[in-house]
């Protein structure tokens, strides 16, 4: 099964994402996730992308595209996996599309989860809040001007993805608004339909 979860953020992807995990045991890839990482080992490419990340805007499509596409290669993506906060800009796309073919592998769905900005902000505070609130660390760009400014890219360079996956008739729209569990069960019924191709 392999997924793409489109979405601006603080939509839930992570969160969704996670629940895919534990119910089909196949990998998240967060491209965000994977960037952190090597901004706390302080390697190459953490050092190039951590100013742009904590500015909320976007990290090379050259960089995101390697990191991906060797990430896929690994034994755990064997069954498939979920790519969350990738591709992010139809350039990201169009290489995802390549990759793929490439490995010989195709997606079973892009799913989107359609959200009410002015909400995504109160999210982006309510979370905050409670990771202050139970001790864990925000992340450097969990403030409302980098969330701004990652709110921006999205619909600037990451909307027009919508457009991209209806072309290839891959693109399924999820009302991002809803409770989580019942997003859940959307992508559950997407995820049954596309296993049934
Ligand atoms: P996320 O955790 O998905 O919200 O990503 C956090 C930050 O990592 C973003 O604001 C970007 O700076 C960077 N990032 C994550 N994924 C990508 C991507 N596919 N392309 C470019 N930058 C990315």
């Amino acid at each position: 099964m392999r997924l793409i979860l489109l979405g601006p953020p603080g939509a839930g992807k992570g969160t969704q994402a996670q629940r895919l995990v534990e119910r089909h045991g196949i990998p998240q890839l967060s491209t965000g996730d994977m960037l952190r990482k090597a901004v706390a080992e302080g390697s190459d490419v953490g050092k190039r992308a951590k100013a742009v990340m904590d500015a909320g805007q976007l990290v090379s499509d050259d960089i995101v595209n390697q990191i991906v596409s060797e990430r896929i290669d690994d034994p755990d993506c064997a069954k498939g996996f979920i790519l969350d906060g990738y591709p992010r800009t139809v350039p990201q796309a169009e290489a995802l599309t390549r990759m793929l073919a490439e490995k010989g592998l195709r997606l079973d769905a892009v799913i989107e989860l359609k959200v009410d900005e002015k909400a995504l902000v109160n999210r982006m505070e309510k979370r905050v809040a409670e990771t202050r609130a139970a001790g864990g660390e925000v992340r450097a760009d969990d403030n409302p001007e980098s969330f701004r400014k990652r709110l921006d890219e999205y619909r600037q360079k990451t909307a027009p993805l919508s457009d991209y996956y209806k072309g290839t008739g891959e693109l399924v729209t999820i009302d991002g608004m809803a409770d989580m569990d019942t997003v859940t069960a959307e992508i559950e019924n997407v995820v049954g339909a596309a296993a049934l191709k």
